[in-house]
């Protein structure tokens, strides 16, 4: 997509008000590599669509994160917080919930050889959760909504999310990275994961953990 069609493409998404539609896997948007991020929307137009993914993200039942490509824009960006039931478990595992974060032009590497693995879903992979097994701790370089650049280590929920989300702007699913035994749908990872715990999981399915 040249810079006019995403010029185009991101005031279409913000003409009408409401949540933006989800695009779904089996798209090819959600595969591609996305443009960065180097000015191609007014900044007006780039704040209404923040607001209006940050609406989205949170208007969806525990959604935690949002990248572009899933309201079908191929951009460098995406957006992230725990909503307050999410904090609520964050905090009692004695970690930190995520405030609302925008992610301009993200990338990120390994910090160390720590791997965990966890449940994750997609708002574009409805209904179906998997186990992905990623690095524990991670450096990452990203740019704000006001074009501030950071330079950040991330850990634990936080990091995992920054890892989905930024694969999203390099057109991977968490279902490229996932131990595709653990697959589950949400009904069942609620009823059965939630309380018995992915050790139980990996055992019951024939999935390996790190
Ligand atoms: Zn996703």
């Amino acid at each position: 997509m040249g810079n006019s069609e995403l010029a185009d493409k991101a005031a279409r998404l913000i003409e009408n008000p409401g949540p933006l539609s989800i695009v779904q896997a089996g798209d090819p948007v959600l595969r591609q590599k996305t443009a960065h991020y180097d000015g191609q929307l007014d900044d007006d137009v780039l704040q209404r669509l923040i607001a209006r993914m940050r609406e989205t993200m949170e208007q969806t039942h525990n959604a935690v994160g949002l990248a572009a490509p899933q309201v079908g824009l191929p951009l460098r960006l995406a957006v992230l917080a725990t909503p307050e039931k999410i904090s609520a478990r964050l905090i009692e595992s004695g970690q930190q919930p995520v405030p609302f974060t925008v992610l301009v032009n993200p990338s990120y590497t390994a910090a160390g050889r720590g791997r965990a693995a966890n449940f994750e879903g997609c708002l574009s992979v409805s209904g179906w959760q998997a186990a992905v097994n990623r690095p524990e701790r991670i450096n990452v370089t990203r740019e704000d909504e006001t074009g501030r650049r950071l330079v950040e280590e991330q850990a634990g929920f936080v990091a995992r999310i920054v890892q989905h989300e930024s694969d999203h702007l390099d057109g991977t699913l968490y279902l490229d990275r996932a131990e595709l035994r653990s697959l589950s749908t949400t009904d069942q990872v609620a009823q059965r994961w939630g309380g018995a715990g992915l050790a139980a999981a990996a055992e019951q399915l024939g999935f390996r953990l790190p």
